[in-house]
């Protein structure tokens, strides 16, 4: 596509892509919330809509995105969620690359943004570690300089749809003499490299996204780190605001929302004063996570970034969405324990997804007790003992 997207005004604009993905998008992912197309299918996603042009629509064009404004991003992300689409991670696009285009060297960026924005390459997220999640910054994983090589040694684990990953971004320490943040590096790895191994790990739900990853003298290229040496916190730390940026997104709630109150009508329940009122509470709660939302992406697309506000937006979002599985279950009643996708009040449901898919979302991205935290010092100051 040639045109210039953002010229357009957004109602043309919405027309537009709602359209495509009409025409377009297979209709076997159209399985909103439970469903999350990877490895070979997000692998078509990606190339689908860059020959399209409709691929990286955050990213500025002169790295081969469409550079659109936010009031446009947000017009693509809303008719995805009206069109019924599954959950993609494009942990390449939405979290490497942003990184890589502000500390990459030019290199970098040649090698690995054009075989994201194709599809090419999917990338993991090696940060946490079996004794560093929260805590992060005591991670033990080590990269050691031998000739023109790192070796990197330890252990990751949680590390999403390794599997289907073809290369990863890893923090590993490169300095154990200084403060444990400045002694860091961010490096990048092929997962098909000599001594790294992937394990699956199968969670309630019978799925294995998560995956545990072994280095064993795993030797990556020296110019394979972003950043300076034992600079990698201040990359990470990027990483993570942009990672709480996409999980303080309202699609999940919104969502899970709609099926709530369908399933309301379903059981009968719509004149239950009890339940309309719980329901009612919800619904104001993800109206006013949306408002948050554009409020907070379009001052960090601005460059004010109110890590504050971030963290609070991450907090609130996935407590959105757990209240509203919790009260899906309650709806539910004694459907809530089946294991199969199910009928109930003429909704099909799969609850027990849901539920996998809300409870840890209060974990990942930065665990919810830790950011209440990290808000209350920013906002007050750390606690007099
Ligand atoms: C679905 C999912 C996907 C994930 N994907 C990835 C991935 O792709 N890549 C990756 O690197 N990691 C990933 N993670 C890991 C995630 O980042 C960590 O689970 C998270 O940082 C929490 O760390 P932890 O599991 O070690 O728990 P811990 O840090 O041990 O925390 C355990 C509990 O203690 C609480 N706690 C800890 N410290 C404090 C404190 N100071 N004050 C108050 N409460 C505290 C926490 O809130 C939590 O409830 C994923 C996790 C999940 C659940």
């Amino acid at each position: 596509m040639s045109e210039d997207l953002d010229a357009l005004d957004a109602e043309t604009f919405r027309q537009r892509w709602r359209s495509w993905l009409a025409e377009n998008y297979p209709p076997e992912w159209r399985i909103p919330i439970i469903h999350r197309i990877s490895g070979d299918d997000e692998r078509r996603w990606h190339r689908m809509t860059y020959e399209a042009g409709w691929r990286a629509p955050a990213w500025p064009k002169e790295h081969g995105g469409l550079g659109l404004s936010l009031e446009k991003q947000l017009i693509m992300h809303h008719e995805m969620e009206l069109h019924q689409c599954a959950r993609v991670l494009d942990s390449g696009a939405l979290l490497l690359a942003p990184a890589l285009m502000h500390y990459g060297t030019r290199e970098q960026q040649e090698r690995y943004l054009p075989a994201i924005l194709r599809g090419d390459d999917l990338w993991c997220q090696g940060y946490s570690e079996p004794n560093a999640g929260s805590d992060l910054a005591s991670l033990r994983t080590t990269a050691v300089r031998a000739g023109g090589d790192w070796v990197i040694n330890g252990q990751k684990i949680w590390t999403t749809l390794a599997k289907e990953a073809d290369r990863i971004f890893v923090l590993a320490r490169t300095n154990k003499d200084v403060k444990k943040q400045a002694g860091i590096s961010f490096l990048l790895a092929d997962m098909d490299t000599l001594g790294l191994t992937v394990r699956p790990i199968m969670n309630l739900a019978g799925e294995d996204e998560l995956c545990e990853i072994f280095f064993d003298n795993v030797r990556i290229p020296a110019g394979n780190i972003v950043g300076e040496v034992d600079q990698g916190w201040t990359v990470a730390k990027a990483l993570l605001g942009d990672e709480r940026i996409a999980n303080g997104a309202p699609s999940l709630s919104r969502q899970s929302f709609d099926v709530l109150e369908q399933l309301i009508d379903g059981v009968g329940l719509a004149d239950d004063l009890g339940q309309t009122d719980r329901a009612a509470q919800l619904f104001c709660d993800v109206q006013d996570l949306a408002a948050l939302h554009s409020q907070v992406a379009d001052a960090a697309i601005r460059g004010e970034v109110d890590n504050a506000a971030l963290s609070l937006m991450k907090v609130l979002a996935t407590d959105v969405f757990q209240r509203i599985s919790d009260e899906l279950f309650t709806v539910a009643s004694e459907a809530a324990g089946l294991h199969d996708a199910a009928g109930v009040g003429g909704v099909e449901l799969d609850l027990r997804k849901i539920y996998m898919i809300a409870r840890p979302s209060t974990i990942y991205a930065g665990a919810n007790e830790v950011q209440r935290n990290i808000v209350a010092t920013m906002l007050m100051g750390k606690p007099s003992s």
